[in-house]
């Protein structure tokens, strides 16, 4: 075993992907005003690479992409952050890709996609890390005159802490003692739940392949075997990255035919896929365009608005009371987005429309859309587009696979085009609602059942289906995958069983008769975050001794009394709450899969983002408190 001292202050980072990348960065940036006493060391660790860590690494298949467009995508502030640090101008994504990413030598396969990306373009996953290691290079340039930053390729597994500091354990041995330990670990990997293993164990007994959810870059595909039957549950982003793996991955091609049209030609390696959902459907395409706004200001769902709807201290249900607050505010941006861009489609003058839109209730809301608004293309209907399939039936398979590929085509070609900037609106008023529901949440005004189910399952599977789904071109690989015969779909509500007897899978749908039977099964999704499902050793020991806790929310409605939230427990200033209750003054924690502010993704630039400013506020915070750690030093690796 080896220690590690260090003179001077010490941090240690957990995890090195965009989370951590981002606090160092501001610790930098608030180095000159802040740094005092002696030289900080910050100690780095991940088992990934750091800058992209385990997400955006390096060494995946470059067939991977973002789904974030090239524009969307920053990790350096911009002046339009609202933080007490010094900001620059910002180094975007696609500023990175033009100043730096081109320039790479030829040769280099980062450079030669670099030099093919637009700004409406999807990145490869590694072409991302390549930018994420750059702006963490820049900042371990920029601590340089105040801190040593120190990367450990290892994985943390226990951290211990008491009056006088903390030591983080590494699975090599050696022993980090430090003063502060900021926990950046972002998606932990879940042991498998209770059904899940009874399902493996089942599939085990028959023979069959049963692969749970996980990370699709890591599952093992091979066991999935070229022709097979492979029933899919899930049509997210896990699917997608499935699909391309198994197809693409395994030797097959898409060209374009004499009309235009993408067409797959088959390796014969792939599995023939099944894939089935509730909706039936893949989820809507990312807009191919960038769009210049303005942005429609929220009307509905504002502090005043709800105070008006619900008073001010009541506790709020996501779905039955903010729910058709949202809808509301999606359909009032689509029309003023629709009135403003084109309002030779429409037939009132805005001021009329919106006066008599916000006054109206459902029923009167849907005669003046139908009076004022005559393409119902133009139309915005929350329910039709969240459940397409609903009240459809397909006689046989084959209709319902026209009939979804219709929807898909039909969705790529409105998502290409700018005259309907209105969904680019709905988008950001997504976005914009997405704030006002983080900030009910840190207040404490939503039920703790909205709390710990509806956020994490109705809303960011509402959030991720309208706003978060897969790049265009995703989608066209999809249709000419439906038209090679390699990917059918089970309609909406797919149920699969294993059939005991006959020793299968069986899948049906409510869009059609019928059933598939198979003899595999994937679950293609991630892992539910929670944290006392992890086989993450650190979280599970902190977890163990008490060190550390889920957040629980008392609930006299639940039957238990309480309800959970798969999520770690920090206080408002991050520090990691202990099974006592009490913070713990060395150990911090940041990311979604805490209680704390939850950022789902990669942050836009210009947009003021809440990613920026919890970082900001949080390093000045360890500035302070390390600056005043003013340890002794006590340099030895035995
Ligand atoms: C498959 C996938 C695709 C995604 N695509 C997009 C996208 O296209 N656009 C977008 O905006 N967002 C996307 N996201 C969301 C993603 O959460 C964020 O982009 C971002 O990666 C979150 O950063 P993070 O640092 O909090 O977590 P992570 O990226 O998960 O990084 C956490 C790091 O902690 C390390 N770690 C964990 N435990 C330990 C330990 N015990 N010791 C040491 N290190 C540890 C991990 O190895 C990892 O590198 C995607 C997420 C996933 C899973």
């Amino acid at each position: 075993m080896s220690r590690w001292d260090a003179p001077g202050p010490v941090l240690a980072v957990v995890g090195a992907g965009p989370t951590g990348v981002g606090v160092l960065e501001r610790l930098a940036a608030n180095a000159a005003e802040l740094a005092g006493g002696g030289r900080l060391t910050v100690h780095l660790v991940d088992p990934h690479p750091p800058g992209g860590g385990r997400v955006w690494r390096a060494a995946q298949p470059s067939l991977l992409w973002a789904n974030s467009l090239v524009a969307d995508v920053t990790l350096l502030p911009d002046p339009s952050c609202t933080v007490e640090g010094p900001v620059g101008d910002g180094v975007t994504l696609a500023q990175w890709i033009d100043w730096v990413g081109r320039h790479l030598p030829d040769g280099d396969p980062v450079g030669e996609e670099a030099r093919r990306l637009t700004p409406t373009s999807f990145p490869s996953r590694p072409l991302v890390n390549a930018y994420l290691s750059w702006v963490l290079a820049g900042a371990v340039d920029r601590l340089s005159p105040w801190a040593d930053v120190v990367v450990h390729p290892r994985r943390a597994v226990d951290v211990r802490s008491d009056a006088d500091g903390a030591e983080v354990a590494l699975d090599d041995g050696t022993v980090l003692a430090v003063d502060t330990v900021l926990l950046a670990q972002g998606h932990l990997d879940a042991g498998p739940t209770a059904g899940e293993r009874a399902l493996a164990a089942a599939a085990a007994r028959h023979g069959l392949t049963y692969l749970p959810t996980g990370y699709t870059a890591d599952v093992d595909l091979a066991a999935l075997a070229p022709g097979e039957d492979v029933l899919v549950r899930g049509a997210g982003l896990a699917f997608v990255d499935l699909a391309v793996l198994l197809t693409s991955g395994r030797g097959g091609r898409f060209e374009r035919d004499a009309d235009g049209v993408l067409r797959y030609l088959p390796s014969g390696d792939e599995p023939v896929l099944h894939v089935g959902s509730r909706r039936g459907v893949p989820y809507r395409a990312k807009l191919a365009y960038t769009w210049a706004g303005p942005p429609v200001p929220l009307r509905f769902l504002t502090p005043a608005g709800i105070e008006a709807a619900f008073g001010a201290t009541r506790r709020l249900d996501l779905q039955a009371d903010l729910g058709p607050l949202l809808a509301r505010e999606l359909a009032w941006a689509h029309y003023a987005e629709l009135f403003r861009a084109a309002p030779e489609r429409t037939r009132l003058s805005w001021d009329e429309f919106a006066e008599r839109l916000a006054a109206a209730g459902p029923a009167a809301a849907r005669r003046l859309v139908a009076a004022a608004v005559p393409d119902p293309a133009d139309r915005f209907d929350l329910v039709a587009l969240d459940r397409p399939l609903a009240d459809r039936w397909f006689p046989d398979g084959d209709r319902l696979q026209e009939a979804v590929r219709q929807h898909v085509r039909a969705d790529l070609t409105r998502s290409a085009d700018p005259r309907h900037s209105s969904d680019a609106a709905v988008f950001v008023a997504l976005l914009q609602s997405f704030g006002t529901i983080g900030a009910l949440l840190a207040a404490g005004r939503l039920t703790p059942e909205s709390e710990s189910e509806q956020l994490t399952g109705w809303f960011m599977n509402l959030f991720s289906y309208l706003a978060s789904g897969p790049p265009g071109p995703r989608l066209e690989e999809l249709l000419a995958l439906s038209e090679a015969g390699v990917l059918r779909f089970l309609g909406a509500d797919t149920q699969v069983v294993l059939d005991e007897e006959a020793g299968l899978f069986r899948a049906r749908s409510a869009s059609t008769p019928g059933e598939t039977p198979a003899r595999a099964l994937v679950d293609a999704r991630l892992p539910r975050a929670d944290v006392t499902a992890t086989r993450d050793p650190l979280v599970a020991a902190l977890l163990a001794r008490g060190d550390a806790r889920e957040r629980v929310l008392p609930d006299p409605t639940a039957p238990s009394g309480a309800r959970r939230t798969g999520r770690l427990d920090v206080d408002a200033d991050l520090r990691v709450v202990r099974a006592s209750g009490l913070p713990d003054p060395r150990l911090l924690a940041l990311g979604a899969w805490t209680s704390g502010p939850q950022v789902a993704g990669f942050s836009r630039p210009r947009t003021n983002a809440p990613f920026f400013r919890t970082n900001d506020a949080l390093a000045r915070r360890l500035w302070h408190s390390l600056a005043a750690a003013g340890r002794p030093v006590a340099a030895e690796v035995a």
